[in-house]
């Protein structure tokens, strides 16, 4: 079969925002869509483990979240640790008066991928692979607003929408090809393009296994340990997804001390246990001295490492030019943030899944040639939430970050006060609240 030569719909990327807007246009009714991915199978590193519970709400909005929640665990809890001692212990289910989910989801991103193109699969709705889009340009053959992609193969596509979900850097560093072809800047709200954040300019990532079970608390979810400008996590994998049946696999993260240089590409099993003896908890240390259960990572499932950068564009929506169909973007390829707090491919789905109804909406008014009001107003109300998840995960980054900083009685005054504010119900909920994204759906 090849490649349609029109369509109403273009998805560019079939990353989990390109897969969630497919589902939520299909769900709106609207069939004439094709998506495409330049290449031939999602990626498969570790990425985003945990769906908020605004997500779940979201996924189920458009049918697809049985697939996901097949394969996943709930998070119960969230453990907050400075070193060894508690700071703050929360529960999700404070959420339950505002979700039917109150809880996150911990799944891994490839397992949230397959279960979206499953769905997609089961609708009738294939994937194009491998076909990389390299221009957008306004069709001069016909009276409609249209576009003509231009593909990498040669072919060309006509159509009136394109969604670009073609991630944080499609075309190379930093540049994503949509979002440049619409001529829409993209830059740190702040001017803040040095992202220096210490140790928490890059993390590590694994999905690995030890030599012996980690001792910790086992009714902890996630557990997060900041001490010292350093940050990490640990998170047990779900069996169901879990890339080894044989045994126990988890999720590390862990910030990178600037005296290590870049971190490798992959980190291996020795790099990650050396991040962990240094900036985690005693627990996961291999050091006799700190942990009476010495412990090393065994084996690396896989692993990656991300630099800290954040950004976010002018406009979510542009179009070319009079002549030119509408260009939306959602995803990475409009927020950019570190992964602490989980919370960028969540946005980015939901970013995916609001768009339907309006794409709806605007196809259905005067047969899609609606004033882009319903596009503007659509794009002011997604630009806004990323300009906060941005700040939110912004000020845990500068929080940990100064906490290097500040003299050590203050530091403890300081946490002091956390905890002493944490034992109040009110305060968890809003924590939880505020990282469930059901603030700003
Ligand atoms: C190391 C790491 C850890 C992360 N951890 C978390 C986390 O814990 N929690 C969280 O919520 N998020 C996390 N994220 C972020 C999360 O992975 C992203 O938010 C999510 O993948 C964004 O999805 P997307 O569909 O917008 O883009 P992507 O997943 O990047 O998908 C874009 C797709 O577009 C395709 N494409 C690109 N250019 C073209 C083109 N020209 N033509 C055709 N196709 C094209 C690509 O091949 C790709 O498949 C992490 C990211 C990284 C890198």
């Amino acid at each position: 079969m090849s490649l349609p030569q029109r369509t109403t719909v273009f998805i560019v990327g079939a990353g989990p925002c390109g897969l969630a807007a497919a589902l939520s246009l299909n769900h709106q009714g609207i069939h004439d869509i094709v998506i495409v991915d330049a290449v031939l199978a999602g990626e498969n590193s570790s990425r985003a483990m945990v769906i908020q519970a605004a997500t779940l709400e979201a996924l189920n909005n458009v049918g697809c979240l049985d697939k996901v929640l097949s394969v996943g665990d709930k998070v119960e809890t969230l453990g907050l640790h400075d070193g060894s001692s508690y700071l703050l212990s929360t529960d999700f289910s404070l959420l339950s008066p505002y979700t039917k989910f109150p809880f996150a989801l911990r799944v891994p991103q490839t397992e949230t991928e397959a279960g979206m193109l499953e769905k997609l699969d089961e609708l009738g709705i294939k994937v194009w692979r491998p076909f990389k889009v390299v221009s957008l340009k306004p069709s001069q053959d016909t009276e409609e607003r249209l576009f003509d992609v231009q593909f990498e193969s040669g072919d060309i596509l006509k159509a009136k929408y394109v969604i670009g979900a073609d991630g944080a850097h499609s075309h190379c560093w930093f540049l994503n090809l949509v979002r440049s072809e619409a001529g829409i800047a993209f830059s740190d709200l702040n001017g803040d393009e040095k992202h220096d954040y210490g140790n928490l300019s890059q993390l590590a990532l694994g999905d690995v296994s030890y030599t012996s079970p980690p001792q910790l608390d086992t009714r902890e979810g996630v557990s997060l340990t900041f001490s010292n400008g350093n940050f990490t996590l640990f998170t047990p994998f779900p069996a169901d997804a879990s890339p080894d049946k044989t045994r126990s696999v988890y999720r590390i993260v862990s910030s990178v001390p600037v005296e290590d240089g870049t971190a490798p590409h992959a980190p291996s099993a020795e790099y990650l246990q050396s991040l962990m003896d240094r900036c985690g908890p005693p627990s996961l240390s291999s050091d006799p001295a700190v942990n009476l259960h010495p412990m090393r990572v065994e084996k690396v499932y896989r692993s990656s490492r991300y630099c800290t950068r954040s950004a976010v564009p002018e406009r979510y929506f542009a179009r070319k030019s009079n002549s030119g169909g509408a260009v939306l973007l959602i995803g990475d390829a409009v927020h950019i943030h570190s992964p602490i707090g989980g919370q960028g491919m969540s946005l980015g789905i939901r970013d995916a899944i609001s768009l339907g109804p309006v794409l709806k909406a605007h196809i259905d008014s005067a047969n899609g040639v609606a004033s882009d009001t319903l596009f503007e107003e659509w794009a002011t109300s997604r630009h806004k939430r990323a300009i906060s998840v941005v700040a939110l995960t912004k000020r845990t980054l500068g929080i940990i970050t100064a906490s290097r900083r500040v003299w050590s009685p203050l530091l403890k005054l300081g946490f002091a006060v956390l905890r002493f504010l944490c034992t109040f119900k009110f305060v968890k909920r809003m924590v939880m609240y505020r990282l469930s994204g059901l603030a700003e759906i």
